[in-house]
């Protein structure tokens, strides 16, 4: 299949990573909407919030246990944003699930 983040996690494609285990990878977001953008995702392939189901959902459990350390080494203790776009009207542009960890700034309230 030909997926960006499958390869980007199969190490085909090279990315900034910042955490890795044998289930979920992190790396830098490489067009940076705040001075911390890091990306999260399984690597297994799901394709969006859509996707998750009893079968899965324990990596997106996994993926929320590691956020907060990611976190901690960043140095957000000021606090972070996470997102998941799902779909079109969302602007999900990459199709293999991922959560956003923004942060180092104040971030804009609207949540729309
Ligand atoms: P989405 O728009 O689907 O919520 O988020 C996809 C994100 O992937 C965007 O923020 C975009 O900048 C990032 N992105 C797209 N291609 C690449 C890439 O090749 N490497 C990295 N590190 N990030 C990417
Ligand atoms: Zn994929």
């Amino acid at each position: 299949m030909d997926c960006l983040f499958c390869s980007i996690a199969a190490g085909e494609i090279p990315s900034a990573i910042v955490y890795e285990d044998a289930e979920i990878i992190a790396f830098r977001d490489i067009q940076p909407a705040a001075p911390t953008h890091i990306l999260v995702i399984p690597k297994a392939h799901i394709p969006s919030v859509d996707g998750v189901c009893a079968e899965n959902s324990r990596l997106v459990a996994h993926i929320f246990e590691v956020i907060p350390q990611i976190a901690a080494a960043e140095g957000l203790s000021n606090g972070y944003r996470v997102v998941s776009n799902c779909g079109p009207d969302a602007g999900q542009t990459v199709p293999h699930l991922h959560f956003h960890i923004l942060g180092g700034r104040p971030l804009r309230s609207e949540m729309c």
